[in-house]
C-alpha cells in the first residue's frame, strides 16, 4: 500500500464505493465491471499509480482516458445486458470498451487515431476479451456492416448527434452521448430509438474532448505535431526487472500462482525457489504491466506472507515466450 502499487482490487473497491456508489449508481453488472476491469492497464505507465483517482487522466495526443464515473454512468445509462451489440465511438485507451465487454454481448469500438487504437487493442487482446472488435475509422459515421446496435456510445462531444449513429440504433437501442459546444461543458444525453422516433432525456453536465472528423484531424495542426512526439510514449516499450521475494512464500503457492497471474498479464519471465526460502522472478513486458504484477508480487497468493520485495534492473531475455516456473 505504501508505494501505491499493491492492492489495486482494493483501490478498485474503494473506487467503487466513494466514486460511483455514492454518486447513486446501482446496476449490479456495471459496479461488478467496474471494480474487476483493471484501469491501472489502461493508462500511460507514469500514470499507473493515478489510476483510480476520481479523475480523467491525459493518454497522449490529446486525449483523455475519462473519470471512473463517467464510464460508469454512460454503461449504466446505455442499459446494456449480455444479450446485448454495441458501438463505442472513441474507445480511447479501451478502458471503456473493456467495462462494456463486461456487461454486454459484443463490443465494436472505433477510434480515429492510430496508436490509441493499437494500444488499446494490445491491452485488451492481453486481458483475454474475446467479444471485442477494433476498428480505426471516424466513428460519425458508424459501422454499417456490423449495425444495428442494440446500444450506442460516444465518448466525444458534438453540438448534434451524427445522423448515421442514430440510424444504426436497432428499435428499442439507446446512444449516450455528450451534446453541445465541444469546447464548453456539454450535456450527457440519452436518445431512445422507438420505431423510426427518438425519446431525448438529458441526463447531466459533462466535459469531453470533440467528436472530430477524419477530414479535419491531419489538416489540424495542433494534432500533427504531438502524434510523433507521444507515439514515442505510447509505443510498447520492453521493461524487466529482477525480482528477490522473502517471507513465507514457499510451500503457499506463491510458483504456481505468479505464473497464472503472469500468464493472465501476458508477461515473459519465470519464477524459482532460491534455497533461503525466498523466490526470485524475472518479468518482462510492458512497464505497467510489470508494475501490475510486482503490485501483486508484494501480496503474493492468499497464503503467502510477504516480508520483502526486492526490485533491481534485468537484462531483457529475448528468448523467453511465456512464463515459466523453474
Ligand atoms: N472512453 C475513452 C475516451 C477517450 S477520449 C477512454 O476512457 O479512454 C475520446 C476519444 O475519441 C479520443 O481517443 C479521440 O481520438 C476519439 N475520437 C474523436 N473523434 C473521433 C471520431 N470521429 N471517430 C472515432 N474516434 C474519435
Amino acid at each position: 500500500m505504501i508505494d501505491g502499487t499493491a492492492g489495486y482490487g482494493a483501490q478498485r473497491a474503494r473506487m467503487v464505493d466513494e466514486q460511483l456508489v455514492a454518486r447513486g449508481l446501482r446496476s449490479d453488472n456495471v459496479l461488478a465491471a467496474m471494480r474487476s476491469v483493471p484501469r491501472h492497464l489502461f493508462v500511460p505507465p507514469q500514470l499507473v499509480t493515478k489510476a483510480y483517482v476520481d479523475a480523467p487522466l491525459s493518454i497522449g495526443l490529446g486525449q483523455t482516458i475519462s473519470q471512473p464515473y463517467m464510464v460508469a454512468l454512460m454503461t449504466e445509462l446505455l442499459g446494456v445486458d449480455v444479450r446485448s451489440r454495441v458501438l463505442e465511438i472513441g474507445a480511447g485507451s479501451g478502458y471503456q470498451t473493456a467495462v462494456l465487454a463486461e456487461v454486454a454481448g459484443e463490443v465494436y469500438a472505433l477510434e480515429l487515431l492510430a496508436p490509441l487504437a493499437e494500444r488499446a487493442r494490445a491491452v485488451l487482446a492481453r486481458l483475454g476479451y474475446q467479444n471485442t472488435h477494433g476498428a480505426i475509422a471516424d466513428g460519425s459515421r458508424g459501422w454499417p456492416e456490423t449495425a444495428p446496435f442494440d446500444a450506442v456510445l460516444v465518448a466525444a462531444a458534438a453540438p448534434q448527434a451524427p445522423p448515421a449513429l442514430l440510424d444504426q440504433l436497432a428499435d428499442g437501442g439507446r446512444l449516450v452521448m455528450p451534446l453541445g459546444d465541444p469546447h464548453r461543458d456539454q450535456v450527457l444525453t440519452v436518445f431512445q430509438r422507438i420505431g423510426d422516433e427518438f425519446r431525448e432525456r438529458r441526463d447531466t453536465l459533462c466535459r469531453f474532448v470533440p467528436l472530430v472528423s477524419d477530414e479535419d484531424a491531419p489538416a489540424t495542426p495542433q494534432v500533427a505535431p504531438p502524434v510523433t512526439r507521444i507515439a514515442r510514449e505510447e509505443v510498447a516499450v520492453t521493461k524487466a526487472v529482477a525480482v528477490r521475494v522473502s517471507g513465507s512464500v514457499q510451500g503457499v503457492y506463491y510458483r504456481a500462482s505468479a505464473r497464472l497471474e503472469g500468464e493472465r498479464l501476458g508477461l515473459r519471465g519465470w519464477i524459482r525457489n532460491e534455497r533461503d526460502g525466498g523466490v526470485t522472478l524475472h518479468l518482462q513486458g510492458d512497464p505497467a504491466v510489470v508494475d501490475a504484477m510486482l503490485g501483486w508480487c508484494r501480496l503474493g497468493p492468499p497464503a503467502a506472507r510477504v516480508s520483502r520485495v526486492e526490485v533491481g534492473d534485468a537484462a531483457p531475455d529475448e528468448s523467453l515466450s511465456g512464463f515459466e516456473v523453474r
